[in-house]
This record gives C-alpha cells, structure tokens and sequence, in this order.
C-alpha cells in the first residue's frame, strides 16, 4: 500500500518515495529552550510522532534527527527583536545553559507524557557551531554571501528561485510587506549567517570564527546539522506552519547555495497551528498552557493526544476546555471498552477480519496520516459483534503501534482514600444485603467521579 503525504512545496498529496530504497532521512525543527512547551508545540511533536510511526510501520529504516536550539535567538524570525535566551537568564537569573538544561529535560518530560518517541538522533545547536561556520564558509565562497556591518548576510537576489517553499512575491515584498529595519540588508529578504555585532551588550554566547567572535543566525543551525547527519539531500523535514515563509525558506536557500544540488530536501511536511479563542498561542508572548498546567486541572496527557488526532494536522485546531472534556470521555470510553474486551478474551482470530480492519485503517493512515478516519476504523473494528475479542485484541495492539495510546495497558487508577472508604462501606452494605444503603453509596462515589462495578472478581472502580 503507497504512502502519501501532502508535500507543501508542489502543494499536493504526493506518493512518497525515499531517495534510498528503504532507508529515511528526516529532520523535525525542535523546540527553543528558553520556556516550557506549550501544548501548540505539542500538537506539532504529536504530527511529527504520528509520520514517524507511520514510516516505520510501512517499513521504512528511519533515521529520525532533531535539533534543540539553545543559543539565544531573537523573539522576531527576520533578525528582529531581543535574544530569547537572554531575557529568560533575566528572568530566572541564570545563565543560557541552565536554562536551556531546564527546559530541554522539561520538554522530554512532557514528550514521554505523551508517547511521543525520541528521534534516533538530537543535537544541541551549541554542540554543532564548528559545522555552522563550515556552512557559511561554503556559502561565502560560492558568492552567497556578503558582510556588512559586522555582520554575515545571505544576499537572496544571488538565488533565482528564493522563496519556492512559500512563494513568496518577491518584487511585493521588496515594496515593505516584510518590515527591517537592518540598513546592512540590501534586499529584505536577505538574513544574517553569523552575528559578530551583537546588539546586546551582555551576550553571553559567543564563539570564534572567520567573521570575528560572534554567534550564528537561527537558520544555519538546522541547514548545518540536518545536512551533517543526513546528508546533502535528504527525504523528509517537517515543522509547523510558521517555518514555511522566514525559517525553512531560509534554511532551503543556505544548503542549495553551499551544496548546489536540487532539491535539499524532498518532501516538507507542515503542521497547522493549534490556537486559542484570543488568537495564535506564542512561547515569547506568555501565558500559553502546558502540558502540566492539564495534567494540574486531572486531564490525562494522552487525553490531549486524542485530542490532537480527533483533527487532520493539515487543519487548525481551535482549543477550548469543552473540546477536550469531549476528547478526555471519548478516550475514557474507549479503554474502558477495550477493558472489556481483554476480560473476555478468547475465540479463534479471524484472519479474514484481521486483514479488512488492518487495510482500511492503514489505508486512512497513509492517506496523508488521517487519523480521524483512523479513529473511526478502530472505534467500527472494535463494536463490531461479528469478530472474536481475541482478534479484536490483535488489531488494537497494531493499531496502538500509530495511535500511541496505550490502549492495552492496564488502567493503574489511583483512587483517592475517601472513595476506597465508601467502596469498602459498599461492599459491607451489599454483603448484609442492604441495597438502599449499597445503592446510596453507590449514587455517593458517582459524584465523587468513579463508577463502580460488580464483577466476579470484586468490585472494580473506575474514573468517570
Ligand atoms: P519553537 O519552540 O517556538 O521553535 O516551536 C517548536 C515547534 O512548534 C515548531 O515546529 C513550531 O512551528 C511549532 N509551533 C509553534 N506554535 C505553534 C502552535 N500554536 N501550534 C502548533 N505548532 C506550533
Ligand atoms: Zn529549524
């Protein structure tokens, strides 16, 4: 069955086809580790969790890389704005790489919540400058770049097909749509390869080069490891929709200039922008929600997994508590049933059964990764009355290999000390045969969130 993934730079579905036989390169633009994730960033590692499953459930022989930026960037992508690492080193008076410490083991944190999968390989930008230089040296000498004002530049004019990722209008752009006020540019588009002015007095980061001690531009960084550990052309590089116009137009112009070969990469995959009722959710704006501030209000974190893949990823996601109320029950319900299906296990496995639900649910999967068709295929394969809960089990656990969900493990259900109390009061009424004060109970620990039911074993309690 042929994968298809959507690539946006012809703007189609598209059947993917490795430049390596089996073997995959891709590259996903990772976090910024001057603040915690928020959960749009999350919605983008759940996409780019969801194409890795996938690749390697066709498969494929993935070799997955991820960057982790900790030099400071600016809060602007056009060379604008304050060093992101340096306000958080105010902010928290500590230095860049305690912060980034921080917030990179933050961020493994909430990505284990939720079982997103590390890619075989993630490096640090600070750990890879010696490549970046190496990479602007190629660029320099090709005659890509020019240096002015203590600074680096790509000179974009010297491309004749800048901005194919975005398509951008370049002759409306040089009219002002994209505001700089760096007078060293001569084109607008143009952007920085290495910084030796820096504009801020107490950098903290900097590092020698052909340039003068300085500190690189936010766009080597991924051209120069992504090439480094991939290769000069590569299969895949995914990020969220905002990369498309500034960074990974950016990051396209730098490799194709310093390796002069077509395409980079082949296929850029980009995820829709999770986003609140008052806007875009922005790590340098503030007041965004992380993974931990739902966990704080009793959300389970594959609860915002389901939530995410209740919508195609190519789609906008609009936030709201009710949307995921609605996921965190369909997800309840959904183990609970299946909970079901594991205490009646047994029946032959139906080959025949097995390979329907199997075709239909990967056929949604490679349609471009549509996981809300793949949702529904599980939740028909598993009312289904006509299949033996064994072969039911089967397709879960397979299915569970892209959905991530966990959805055999045992439900580990921490049940507060109050409610054990009245589970156990219970039990004593329905042995003494007392079924008002039993069903009173009962009534008492459904407020409380819990259901309880009678099985052959006990009774059993569950979250509502
Ligand atoms: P950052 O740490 O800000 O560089 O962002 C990490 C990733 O999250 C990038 O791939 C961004 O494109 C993506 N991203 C940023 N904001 C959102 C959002 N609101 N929804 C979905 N993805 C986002
Ligand atoms: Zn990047």
């Amino acid at each position: 069955m042929a994968l298809k993934v959507y690539n946006t730079l012809g703007r189609k579905k598209e059947e993917f086809k490795p430049i390596h036989a089996k073997k995959v390169g891709m590259y996903s633009c990772g976090p910024t580790v001057y603040n915690y994730a928020h959960i749009g960033n999350l919605r983008t590692y759940i996409f780019n969790d969801i194409l890795r499953r996938t690749l390697i459930k066709n498969g494929f022989e993935l070799n997955q890389v991820m960057n982790i930026t900790d030099v400071g960037h600016l809060t602007s992508d056009s060379d604008e704005g304050e060093d992101k690492m340096l306000l958080a080193s105010k902010r928290e008076h500590k230095s860049a790489l305690e912060i980034a410490k921080f917030y990179t083991e933050s961020f493994f944190k909430d990505t284990g919540r939720l079982n997103i999968q590390k890619p075989e390989i993630i490096c640090k930008a600070t750990e890879h400058i010696k490549q970046m230089i190496e990479m602007n040296e190629k660029i320099e000498k090709n005659g890509f770049a020019y240096f002015k004002g203590g600074n680096l530049y790509f000179d974009t004019a010297k491309l004749d097909d800048y901005g194919k990722l975005a398509r951008l209008k370049l002759d409306e752009l040089k009219e002002g749509a994209r505001t700089d006020k760096d007078q060293n540019k001569k084109s607008p588009t143009d952007f920085v390869l290495w910084f030796t002015k820096s504009k801020f007095g107490a950098q903290e980061m900097k590092w020698e080069s052909p340039w003068g001690i300085g500190y690189p531009g936010w766009h080597i960084e991924c051209s120069a490891m992504s090439s480094h550990y991939l290769g000069e052309q590569f299969d895949i590089h995914t990020g969220g929709i905002d990369h498309i116009p500034v960074h990974h137009t950016n990051e396209i112009a730098q490799a194709e200039a310093a390796f002069q070969k077509k395409p980079w990469v082949k296929y850029w995959l980009h995820g829709e922008f999770l986003v609140m009722d008052k806007g875009k959710m922005a790590k340098s704006a503030g007041g965004f929600l992380t993974l931990q501030s739902l966990i704080d209000k009793g959300y389970d974190p594959l609860a915002y997994r389901y939530f995410c893949l209740g919508t195609h990823y190519r789609k906008q996601l609009m936030f709201s508590w009710e949307g995921l109320d609605t996921a965190a029950s369909a997800y309840n319900s959904l183990k609970n049933r299946i909970s079901e299906i594991k205490r009646q296990a047994g029946g032959e496995v139906n080959p025949e059964f097995k390979e329907k639900y199997r075709t239909i649910f990967m056929q949604a999967v490679n349609d471009d990764l549509n996981m809300p068709q793949a949702l529904a295929n599980l939740n028909q394969m598993i009312t289904d009355n006509a299949m033996s809960p064994n072969t039911k089990l089967e397709l879960i656990a397979d299915f569970d290999e892209i959905l991530g969900f966990d959805l055999l493990k045992e439900e580990k259900i921490d049940i507060p000390v109050d409610v054990q109390e009245l589970v156990d009061k219970r039990e004593e009424a329905r042995k003494k045969k007392d079924f008002k004060l039993s069903d009173k109970i009962r009534a008492d620990i459904k407020v409380k969130g819990y259901v309880l039911e009678d099985t052959s074993e006990g009774p059993r309690v569950k979250k509502i």
